[in-house]
């Protein structure tokens, strides 16, 4: 059995539990708390990481999918956040090229000089009134200052601008209103919760000391220490630690308060997607992320991945106490917005395959419109008790990697420890000696995958060159296709072991796409409970009630209409 079995995952709680202390706790296991526990193990640290619910399933998993600066942040006078973004944009590409992928963005412009004026204002102030549509003038400025942020990667090449004649002759499918079109590179991120798992395996490679836990809560502090509770049990035990890092996402405030700190860093706003099978919009995006504003001045995207269209986002304030949901409102101002970009193509409900919707962990920002609330992010630190609790307030999917590093390092300040270990050019994990070429590509399959067939493209684009070592292990075995080929027993098996997959939805929601694609029907469902079950040594009860529980999540927060 591997170490990251469910079994061996409760060994885990239990041998956490038993030792009672560690150097550091960390607390949220989205991509900030990954990296800095990642961070933290590779400094050969006594480190602890847990998450009252799967790894990555906060903010983390309701991300558009983009690695990229921002250049919209630029507006706000946000200078070091872009930099910062654009290098580590161009440092994910060679880093984890499995999952960032250079990704041509255009923005259509409908007037030349809009926003202009309003722009600097924000840009003194910090705040907005109305927002409003940027014109070509001002996104020129922003793409040109992009490009020299961009200037030592040479990553990605630089942008250009396009008349209406020549924009549609590139977009045919764009409205005739447009006047002209800005392209340049951004990256997209694949498999998010996928590359949070290979942050996390890395971590705990790097040191027999550091241990993730996931579905384990903090739920309390004491004398002794932070109380935390399995939720698979319901045992509750107590780990000292001499820093205590709060990386909760849009939950840290509600986190401080079970530590007993009230704190009011937080004010999180939700932003929903849609993902549409819908293959005319498809081939009208050619392969682009169309990135653009509508009449209110909100940013929105319409995006290619997996063979579906991405449609995003909102920016409402939100409570965090209440579970994020994509509204029907929220889906009327999507379908608006694809219509005055692509005013021929029509969209319909039942092209929606899946919907998610999360909140941003975004400061406290009074009366900053969304929109316009700064994207950078920062440490608090409560030293009035024994133990420091170090707060994280904000931080973008993007700088996960540099954001790991400067919380690790003050935390290591607060140890009084020096740094031993750098993560700024170290693949991450099945990005490492990944192939990019077609040559490259087609020679590590025949050394790796050799008789995997079809299976070869999916298992290098699920598992980067860690597809070797699941390949080396589903030839081991009788190996049976699940979902219609999408996984396999055996797969699944290696999943099991080596990926901490504890409940059904695991599997559905964050360690393949079925769920993002559509492809989660009821069949697939039970067929998955049903190796579950057989893996897990689940009886009728429990296979059934996993069963249930992703049919209803499925249902309440990603509207999959499901026959039961
Ligand atoms: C709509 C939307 C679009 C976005 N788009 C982008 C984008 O395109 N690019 C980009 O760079 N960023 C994007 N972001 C931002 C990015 O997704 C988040 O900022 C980032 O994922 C935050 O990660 P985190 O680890 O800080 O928080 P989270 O991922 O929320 O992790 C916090 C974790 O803490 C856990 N937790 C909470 N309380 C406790 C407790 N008491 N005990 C144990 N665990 C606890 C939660 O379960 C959660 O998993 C977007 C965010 C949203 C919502």
């Amino acid at each position: 059995m591997s170490e990251h079995s469910p079994h061996s995952m409760r060994a885990a709680v239990r041998s956490v539990r038993d030792a009672g202390r560690a150097t550091v706790l960390v607390i949220g296991g989205g991509i900030n708390g990954i990296a800095t526990f990642r961070d933290l193990a590779l400094q050969g640290l006594d480190v602890v990481l847990v998450e009252r619910g799967d790894f990555a399933g906060g903010a983390s998993s309701a991300s558009s999918h983009m690695i990229h600066g921002g250049v919209r942040y630029l507006e706000n006078g946000e200078f070091r956040l872009v930099k910062e973004s654009v290098q580590e944009r161009n440092r994910l590409l060679r880093l984890a090229p499995h999952f960032v992928k250079p990704l041509e963005t255009t923005i259509p412009i409908y007037s030349t000089f809009s926003g202009i004026l309003a722009a600097p204002l924000r840009f003194l102030t910090h705040r907005s009134g109305k927002p409003q549509e940027r014109g070509a003038a001002l996104i020129k400025i922003g793409l040109t200052l992009y490009d020299t942020f961009s200037r030592d990667g040479g990553s990605v090449p630089r942008h250009r601008f396009l008349g209406r004649k020549k924009s549609r002759a590139e977009l045919p499918a764009l409205d005739e209103n447009v006047k002209y079109t800005a392209t340049y590179f951004d990256a997209s991120m694949h498999d998010p919760e996928r590359l949070a798992l290979d942050v996390l395996l890395d971590g705990l490679a790097a040191n027999d000391r550091a241990r993730a836990l996931n579905y384990v809560e903090a739920v309390g502090r004491t004398e002794d220490g932070v109380t935390l509770r399995d939720r698979e049990t319901g045992e509750e035990f107590t780990v000292s630690a001499d820093v205590v890092v709060n990386a909760s996402g849009p939950w840290t405030d509600l986190t401080n308060a079970q530590l007993g700190q009230q704190t009011r860093f937080m004010g999180g706003t939700k932003g929903s997607h849609i993902v549409l099978d819908h293959p005319e919009l498809l081939a009208a995006t050619k392969g682009r992320e169309i990135f653009f504003e509508h009449s209110d001045g909100r940013i929105v995207l319409i995006y290619p991945l997996k063979d579906r269209v991405l449609v995003g986002t909102t920016d409402i304030d939100a409570d965090p106490s209440e579970p994020a949901v994509c509204t029907e409102e929220e889906i009327d101002y999507f379908f608006d917005l694809i219509h005055h970009v692509f005013p021929q193509i029509a969209v319909d409900r039942d092209q929606i395959v899946y919907r998610f919707s999360g909140i941003r962990p975004l400061p406290r920002h009074e009366d900053t419109a969304p929109g316009f609330v700064s994207r950078d992010y920062r440490v608090e630190i409560d030293d009035s008790r024994s133990t420091p609790v170090v707060s994280l307030v904000g931080g973008k999917w993007t700088t996960f990697r540099a954001l790991g590093e400067s919380l690790s390092t003050k935390v290591l300040e607060l140890l009084g420890r020096g740094r031993s270990a750098s993560t700024t050019d170290r693949p991450i994990g099945g990005g490492r000696g990944f192939p990019t070429s077609d040559a490259e590509r087609r020679e590590w399959i025949g050394a790796h995958l050799a008789g995997a067939g079809d299976r070869a493209d999916v298992l290098l684009a699920r598992y980067g060159t860690r597809a070797s070592e699941v390949w080396a292990h589903i030839q081991k075995g009788e190996d049976a296709p699940l979902a219609d080929g999408a996984v396999s027993t055996r797969e699944l098996a290696w999943m099991v072991e080596n990926e901490f997959v504890v409940h059904l939805r695991d599997v559905i929601l964050r360690r393949t796409s079925l769920a993002f694609t559509g492809d989660a029907s009821s069949e697939v469902i039970d067929e998955l409970a049903d190796a579950l079950a057989s893996l897990l040594g689940w009886d009728a009860t429990r296979r059934h009630e996993e069963a249930t529980q992703i049919r209803q999540e499925l249902g309440d927060r990603h509207g999959v209409a499901l026959a039961s």
